[in-house]
């Protein structure tokens, strides 16, 4: 019996290492000093920071070059100390890639430390209007972890569509492609390394969530002009890092599948639940994650986009 209870102890205690151990973001090496922040693929929670996406640290000799601040000062805390565990070095540059609450609202406290943020003028002004908003709506979940949390855009915000900058000799490159998952959402791209940060453009093990903001046919073809680049390797907006194939299937094809089906059904003034109901069976993106939660509002979403564009 003591031996057992013993053997049920050391289970225990083991049980609560691995819980202890167990990373909030799973680091992903790529090379170069290079590293995808891999964050858990389900929704935002205390436990989690709100850090339910993913990020990028760069090394750079000058400093290092983080893609993304989190949705909340104490994220942002998290995000700065694994920079520093990674390069050894501060974060000197905060590169935005959208407006979601998890892209950018960080931006603050990494401003306070010397960082500078950098962002395209259409991606702060999104950021802009939507800032108070997500702070109140997040307060719900994140509770004190949101304290000291201010919308703070880049200034001067960057123009145009493509800038390639360089800090310590790495190259980058901010893309623009449409107004997809939100207006002004865009991809940093690596040409030394042919790899892709994809930001909320593309999302793999996970399903995608389209929202009232987002514009699924422009979607698509963000996507489109994105995966011409041929990257070698990407890191999705959610879910692990991941090659061309697997984001055509997860995220190209759904979006395919979403855009075309609701678009004619509101063609045909189908009305919305008839659409949800038509498409709603849809196997071949069914193991995605969060699958059950989405898709049908992501039917009903897309099919309200294109009513009201009739
Ligand atoms: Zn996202």
């Amino acid at each position: 019996m003591k031996k057992i209870l013993l053997a049920l102890l050391a289970a225990l205690l083991l049980n609560t290492q691995t819980a202890q151990a167990d990373p909030l973001l799973t680091v992903h090496p790529l090379g170069d000093g290079i590293f995808a922040l891999i964050g858990p693929t389900g929704g935002r929670l205390h436990e989690n920071f709100g850090l339910n996406a993913n990020y990028g640290v760069i090394d750079t000799p000058d400093g290092a070059i983080l893609i993304d601040s989190g949705a909340s000062t104490a994220a942002a805390q998290l995000l700065a100390n694994e920079a520093r565990k990674l390069t050894g070095k501060a974060v000197k540059w905060v590169i935005n890639t959208g407006s979601q609450d998890h892209r950018w609202l960080g931006n603050a406290y990494f401003s306070q430390q010397g960082a500078q943020i950098i962002a395209l003028a259409r991606t702060t002004r999104t950021q802009a209007a939507l800032g108070t908003g997500q702070i109140e709506s997040l307060k719900g979940e994140l509770k004190e972890q949101m304290a000291d949390t201010l919308p703070f855009t880049a200034t001067p915000a960057l123009s145009g569509e493509r800038v390639p900058l360089t800090l310590g000799g790495r190259q980058v490159e901010l893309r623009y492609a449409a107004d997809a998952h939100f207006a002004g959402d865009i991809v940093v791209w690596l040409p030394e390394q042919q790899l892709l940060f994809a930001g909320d453009h593309i999302y793999v093990d996970r399903l995608l969530s389209i929202l009232p903001d987002s514009n699924p046919a422009n979607w698509r073809q963000a996507f489109e002009q994105i995966i011409a680049l041929q990257p070698k390797r990407i890191v999705p907006g959610h879910g692990r890092v991941c090659d061309v194939a697997q984001a055509q299937r997860e995220t190209g094809d759904y979006l395919q599948f979403v855009v075309k089906g609701t678009r004619q059904l509101a063609e045909e003034m189908a009305g919305v639940d008839a659409a949800v109901a038509q498409l709603s069976a849809a196997p071949a993106f069914a193991h995605l994650k969060n699958f059950n939660d989405l898709h049908r509002g992501n039917i009903n979403r897309a099919y309200l986009h294109f009513e009201a564009a009739q």
